[in-house]
């Protein structure tokens, strides 16, 4: 095997170039093993992808160190397939990371395009080279797009993610090129270059930097998905209580930098306790799925829709009052109209609304409160109505307060104990 002097880096320092090559190797054969552990033990399908191009690739740049110039022609270009469809492995696994399915052609294509431009060109040099870095600059940049796609869903940035491929495709970091120019570099040609030991130091640092994209991707996944357990009201798929009172304050803050104002409106199911009562807690929680879904669709997809309480719903538009009064009204008349039965029932639903509105900015707690209390006046007005808090209306005093055990002791009236109470002694 060839031993190279890195003299552009001084006399002291001496790298071989082949114990590089098989060091870079060695690491993306680990890592792949490391993935397909962890794909056995989390059983998500993108770590299976990984770890078997991880070996894949490894194994071919393995091979190709060790016994290259040795090996027949047809084993030569079998390494450089393997080499080529591990990098289309590397873009399906992203793709299957993000829920997409594998593209098994075009998986196969890098690898096809470079044994026609190989064998038909009857070419094993410079040309079969630039296709081979051609091939693995698009795999990079496909797995780079790939992720720039999903970025907008995630909530950290992606910058470090994508920069990795991308440059991984630009510097045409490619074990096959870099076995050609390994081959080259050992007949003696530009054999002081240190961009080939550039290129491998820059493959094990790809194949490292990957595996931690690759982590940081699955830690990511992990957090969004507990977070959105956590403000998701898992029955009726809307927003929960702290989910609501979280985007809403979002929208809130949105809206008040433009000055534009906002509609609250709670909705609570007229006479839902008769339902439970006749038909059974698991019809009732299907009346709530029912009428989650009357709600959302008949409500703009920028507006906010939770579940707040049992049967109770809330939103929040960016609108003024009288807009809101109308998207209330819609949901009201077509949860009315839905016309849904149970063993030839009619369940006769329907909803009250109580709405509030005001320059966007005002407390949640305000809001809601005041939308409250439009609420106890529709139901007490005979259900199935819309009533509305107009913004003059609106202040902090109707925000009910619950008074701390202190005040509430000192302030409580001493209780009058029946005479004989008590005593059950006697
Ligand atoms: P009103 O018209 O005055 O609102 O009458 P109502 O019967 O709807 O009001 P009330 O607050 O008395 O009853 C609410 C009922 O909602 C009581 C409770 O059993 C039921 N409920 C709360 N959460 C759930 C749930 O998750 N599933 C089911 N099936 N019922 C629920
Ligand atoms: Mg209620
Ligand atoms: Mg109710």
């Amino acid at each position: 095997m060839a031993k190279e002097s890195m003299n552009t880096l001084g006399t002291s320092l001496s790298i071989d170039i082949s114990t590089l090559y098989l060091l870079a190797a060695l690491v993306a054969v680990m890592l792949g093993l490391l993935l397909l552990f962890f794909w056995r033990k989390e059983k998500i399908a993108a770590l299976g992808w990984w770890g078997i191009a991880y070996l894949m690739g490894g194994s071919s740049v393995a091979l190709w160190t060790l016994l290259g110039p040795r090996l027949p022609g047809p084993a030569v270009l079998a390494l450089n397939m393997i080499g080529f469809v591990a990098c289309g492995m590397v873009w399906t696994a992203t793709r299957v990371f993000h829920g997409r399915k594998p593209l098994w052609a075009a998986m196969a294509a890098g690898a096809l395009i470079w044994l026609g431009v190989a064998v038909l060109g009857m070419e094993y040099g410079t040309l079969s080279m630039l296709t081979g870095a051609a091939v693995i600059a698009v795999y990079g940049g496909l797995t780079a797009s790939e992720l720039w796609r999903e970025r907008r869903k995630t909530m950290r940035g992606r910058g470090p993610a994508v920069l990795v491929p991308v440059l991984h495709g630009v510097v045409l970091m490619l074990p096959i090129v870099l076995g050609e120019l390994m081959q080259s570099s050992m007949q003696g040609l530009d054999s002081r270059s240190g961009w080939v030991i550039a290129f491998a130091i820059e493959l094990v640092l790809y194949a490292v930097g990957t595996v931690f994209i690759i982590f940081m991707l699955m830690a990511e996944r992990v957090l969004t998905a507990h977070k959105r357990a956590a403000s998701v009201d898992p029955l009726t798929g809307l927003l929960n209580r702290r989910g609501f009172a979280e985007a809403t304050a979002r929208m809130s803050e949105r809206e008040a930098r433009a000055e534009r104002s906002v509609t609250v409106m709670i909705f609570d199911l007229d006479h839902f306790k008769s339902v439970n009562d006749r038909f059974g807690h698991f019809v009732g929680d299907d009346v709530l799925k029912l009428f989650a879904s009357v709600l959302s669709s008949n409500l703009r997809i920028t507006d906010l829709v939770g579940r707040v309480g049992g049967e109770e719903f809330a939103a929040m538009l960016p609108c003024s009052l009288d807009e809101g009064l109308i998207a209330a009204e819609r949901v009201r008349q077509a949860y009315a109209e839905c016309g849904a039965r149970v063993e030839d029932v009619n369940l006769e639903t329907t909803v009250s609304v109580g709405l509030a509105g005001g320059a966007a900015g005002l407390p949640l707690d305000v809001l809601l409160a005041s939308a409250d209390s439009a609420l106890y006046r529709a139901k007490r007005a005979g259900r199935n109505r819309c009533e509305v808090v107009r913004d003059e209306m609106l202040s902090l005093e109707r925000v009910p307060r619950i008074l701390s055990p202190s005040l509430a002791v000192r302030k409580a009236t001493p209780l009058e104990v029946p005479a004989g109470a008590g005593d059950a002694s006697e």
